[in-house]
């Protein structure tokens, strides 16, 4: 079997998109915060910028291609010294995948890149988001944890499977969302408990997953705690007006993470985790990713009855988590965004996952992005380096031919619909 049949198989399957950040489609036509999204800038925010920041750009210069006012020509000036640097990244393979597959050019550079900012323009009209979605990515459903909503964002299209974001209820403790919720300051414990029970009351039921994405902000050792601590500590906080550092209300903030675990697994909810590397630029501590995959192994062990999804392969330390998966019946691997941060990496990662680790314990792709016209770039890069994993596989002799067709079948698809409830969501979806 040879890459191109393996290409075929890929792409006969629908694909089960396990994360997005997506905007709504009525949003970027009407939205005026999304009014200045649509010209050549487009391609350079989100991931691109951290690397061309990282490559020497200045954040001034960065600001300026995000810029409404800013006249297209001036954001090229700015990009074109820095696009040699970084063409060769994940990041920016993704721009050019997408360039390819969106606006039919193979590059960018002086003499067509006009052409592709007026395409940018033209193409974001009503239906750009089916057209994208179906007609060239081929994606069954995305899964979406909404960045433009405090918890849950109820979306226009049935395809869009809603995370229910909780980390502001509890390892990111924010008392003026809680207080939102229960149209009144939390007094005691028990009124943070009951923000948390009233949000999966009002959209568990209408979630895909839990979403927690403290990593960025915090380690993930979430330690069990005595009661009377955590009303201790919530009383300190609240005494202090909760202007505390992070060590302060830690305990109280360890203590409403179970309860999250507790509530999504009582929900039938998977627990989806951020793990590893950070976007952006010139903050991440490495310190606290060295010690993820041993946080969440505690969280396995002390849940066993929870469903735990690792996102972004823990990068760069995805050899634990392949350990952990394999380990741990109750913990899933997600690649999303792993394959453009380091698409060798993603590769070596997804063989030598699949020759250890049972095949229904990992989800292919996430997109990991918010503009729809970023995801077909990077699902171009996922096929790369998938096609590129199976077959040295079958090259080297560790999958047979026959394997094949099922394994991406599942890997692509029938996991998603395994662990997740994608088959109740889409069935009861209400506009
Ligand atoms: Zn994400």
């Amino acid at each position: 079997m040879n890459k191109s049949e393996i290409i075929n198989i890929f792409n006969s399957i629908p694909l089960a998109d396990t994360h997005e950040h997506l905007l709504e489609e009525k949003d970027r036509l009407k939205n005026p915060a999304y009014k200045g999204y649509n010209d050549i800038g487009l391609l350079f925010r989100q991931y691109v910028e951290s690397d061309l920041i990282v490559s020497g750009m200045s954040e001034r210069q960065a600001d300026l291609i995000k810029d409404e006012t800013i006249p297209a020509d001036s954001k090229w000036k700015i990009i074109r010294q820095f696009w040699p640097l970084i063409r060769h990244t994940g990041y920016g393979m993704m721009v050019r995948e997408t360039i390819r597959v969106l606006y039919d050019e193979n590059d960018i550079s002086d003499s067509n890149w006009k052409k592709i900012n007026d395409k940018i323009a033209a193409q974001v009209k009503p239906g750009f988001y089916d057209h994208i979605l179906k007609d060239i990515c081929n994606i069954d459903h995305c899964q979406v944890n909404a960045l433009d909503a405090p918890l849950y964002r109820k979306s226009e299209r049935a395809d869009f499977l809603m995370d229910l974001c909780v980390s502001r209820l509890c390892s990111d403790f924010d008392v003026m969302l809680v207080q939102n919720i229960l149209q009144r300051p939390p007094e005691k414990l028990d009124d943070c408990i009951e923000a948390i029970d009233r949000s999966f009351m009002d959209f568990g039921p209408k979630s895909v997953a839990v979403k927690n994405p403290s990593a960025y902000r915090r380690k993930i050792d979430y330690n069990v705690r005595e009661l009377n601590d955590v009303k201790q500590c919530f009383n300190h906080c609240r005494e202090k007006d909760w202007q505390v550092n992070r060590l302060e209300r830690k305990a109280l903030e360890d203590f409403l993470v179970y309860h999250t675990i507790k509530k999504a697994t009582e929900s039938g909810l998977p627990y989806k985790m951020h793990t590893g590397y950070h976007s952006g630029h010139g903050t991440m501590p490495l310190h606290n990713l060295r010690h993820n995959a041993g946080d969440m192994s505690n969280l396995c062990r002390l849940h066993p009855e929870s469903s735990f999804v690792f996102m972004h392969i823990n990068y760069p330390h995805q050899d634990e988590l392949i350990a952990l998966a394999k380990h741990y019946p109750n913990a899933y691997v997600d690649m999303c965004w792993s394959w453009m941060i380091s698409p060798l990496a993603a590769v070596r990662f997804l063989k030598e996952f699949l020759t250890a680790v049972p095949a229904n314990k990992i989800f292919l792709f996430g997109g990991d992005v918010s503009l729809i016209e970023l995801l077909p770039g990077h699902l171009e890069l996922a096929k790369k380096g998938i096609v590129q994993a199976i077959a040295e596989l079958l090259t080297e002799g560790w999958l047979a031919a026959y394997d094949v067709e099922g394994l991406l079948q599942r890997l692509l698809y029938q996991n998603a619909y395994d662990l997740f409830p994608v088959k109740r969501l889409k069935k009861t979806f209400t506009p």
